[in-house]
């Protein structure tokens, strides 16, 4: 096959919901119908249930599960699907705002009871930054939800994108028949069963045809034809392009524990998502089918096993072909770097692969080397842009507790920094050091895996900041006098780049209208 026709056929793309719209249970039926897995059950859920269990079980519990659901590969209608797994739980947020900076599309779960949910709308945002396409599944039919027009303005509203359904729910909950495919013109009839594969369709062109109303009863028949009228009329017809502008999300309604309407949106998806695209680094566009290799890194994990320190890092493809045993450039690196052990992941199995493409995602393991954000190329000096860190939410100073370590604690922060569990400010003045997450939950990560990997004892002491902004200006004099001036709040991050640490949003604003050429951001990448 030829490098263009490798990347035609790859699709590679992240489920987005809140937790318990059904991310798991749809990931698991998409494997079905892609043969990846024979059972329903194999999936297992990455959600960390911190309410019941005992935080650090379940903390390892997650990351055993995340390393073998980070990629599944299947293949679908010769097409190759590549779905990467994002974290369940809102404190790991950072995580799935990265994994989301390797995939060409996403396909967003909503939950017809509950419709558009905090977490969903985060997500949202940082697909918009990217202007990422997206497909809407609408879940939970079986239960009485909400009316579909109340749940697709809601859509639009909280979100942002404007929606067009491909699909349209006959009924709901108890009273729920089916869906009629707006786009194929199929009526597909429910029948719930969480073991049947194939769905039941019948293609009528005309909702007219009598045998509707022996199909599904009189008064849905009715209500039917008259939802369609309603949505031809009101909605603009399908335009593939601006879907895939990430202008207009199609919407897809089914239940996915049912096996309902999720094979219809497969089929849909794998016509529409895109293949791999072009992509930005500082210096210009690269396009998938370059011959030369490129890819960047955007997600590490350390090993489970103390006693090694391999991780693997998760490369994702943009250009090329992909080689074992090839030395690729570093960029930012120190010396060249070649790869034996290459892992591709498929469902619940991997293997170790000589070769990659464009849209595939591979596991390299890596003692020490890489990082989150890090762009390796066949020679060219460049780097993959909109992998940013986002300003975190929460702030505590790290007090070590075993002098004696001090050299193991900094190594431990240096290694799970780079991981991208947290993010490390250390200031200017006292080289005090200051971790900042999105969630509380993180803290917990380090204080355990510090003690548990690196035999180091920190505390984490509350701290009254409000935001991390990355610092910059056009007059460097402007930029080193406010420095200067405020050296008791500036910190450095992980790349020595400057962080201006503020205390309250008002003082903040206060700053920002008395320094205007100064530039404040708040993601890394400016
Ligand atoms: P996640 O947190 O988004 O991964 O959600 P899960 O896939 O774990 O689903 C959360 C709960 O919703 C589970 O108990 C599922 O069995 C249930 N669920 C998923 N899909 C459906 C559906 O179509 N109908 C109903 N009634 N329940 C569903």
């Amino acid at each position: 096959m030829t490098l263009k026709e490798e990347i035609q056929k790859r699709r590679t793309f992240a489920i987005i919901a809140h937790p318990d719209a059904g991310k798991t249970t749809l990931t698991e039926k998409l494997l079905l119908f892609g043969g990846a897995i024979q059972t329903a059950g194999a999936v297992k859920s990455n959600k960390i249930d911190t309410a019941t269990k005992s935080d650090w079980m379940e903390i390892e519990k997650q990351r055993g599960i995340s390393v073998a659901t980070s990629v599944m590969g299947f293949e679908y209608k010769d097409i190759k699907i590549n779905l990467l797994d994002t974290p369940g739980h809102q404190d790991f947020a950072e995580d799935t705002y990265r994994t989301l900076t390797a995939v060409d599309s996403v396909i967003m779960v909503i939950d017809c009871v509950k419709g558009v949910e905090i977490q969903t709308e985060k997500l949202m945002e940082v697909c918009r930054m990217r202007n990422t396409p997206v497909i809407c599944f609408i879940n939970k039919l079986d239960r009485e939800g909400r009316d579909p027009y109340d749940l697709l303005d809601e859509v639009e509203t909280k979100l942002g994108i404007s929606v067009r359904p491909l699909s349209w729910p006959i009924g709901m909950g108890k009273g729920f028949k089916g869906v009629y495919n707006l786009y194929d013109q199929q009526l597909n009839l429910f029948t719930p069963s969480q073991r049947k594969l194939s769905d039941d369709r019948q293609v009528f062109e005309n909702l007219d045809d009598p045998q509707l109303d022996g199909l599904i009863g009189p008064g849905n028949a009715k209500q039917l034809r008259e939802d369609v009228d309603l949505i031809e009329g009101v909605y603009p017809d399908f335009d593939v392009n601006e879907y895939l502008e990430g202008k207009i999300a199609p919407v897809f309604f089914g239940s996915a524990v049912n096996n309902f309407g999720v094979n219809e949106m497969l089929d849909t998806f794998i016509k529409i998502a895109p293949a791999p695209k072009s992509r930005e680094t500082d210096v210009r566009e690269v396009k998938p089918e370059e011959s030369k290799f490129s890819g960047f890194i955007f997600k590490i994990h350390a090993n489970m096993d103390p006693n090694h320190r391999n991780r693997i890092a998760f490369l994702r493809i943009c250009s090329g072909k992909f080689e074992r045993n090839k030395p690729y450039n570093h960029v930012h690196g120190a010396k060249p770097l070649r790869f034996s052990n290459v892992t591709q992941f498929m469902a619940q199995d991997k293997e170790i692969i000589d070769e990659a493409f464009p849209g595939d995602i591979v596991g390299l393991y890596d003692t020490g080397n890489l990082k989150i954000g890090d762009t390796l190329t066949d020679g060219e000096n460049m780097v993959f842009t909109g992998i940013p860190s986002f300003s975190p939410e929460i702030f505590r100073e790290v007090v070590n507790k075993d002098a004696m370590k001090t050299k193991q604690l900094e190594k431990g922060l240096k290694q799970l920094m780079e991981e991208g569990v947290a993010q490390l400010f250390t200031f200017d003045i006292g080289s005090r050091k200051v971790v900042g997450t999105v969630g509380q939950l993180q803290f917990e990560v380090i204080q355990f895996r510090l003690k548990n990997e690196y035999n180091a004892t920190a505390e984490f002491h509350p701290m009254n900041l409000y935001k991390a902004c990355w610092i910059s200006s056009k007059d460097k004099k402007q930029l080193d006098e406010f420095v200067r001036s405020k050296n008791r709040y500036i910190a450095r991050d992980k790349d020595d780049k400057l962080v201006f640490m503020a205390e309250s949003k008002s003082w903040l604003q206060m700053v920002q209208d008395n320094y205007p050429d100064i530039e404040f951001h708040f993601t890394s990448e400016f």
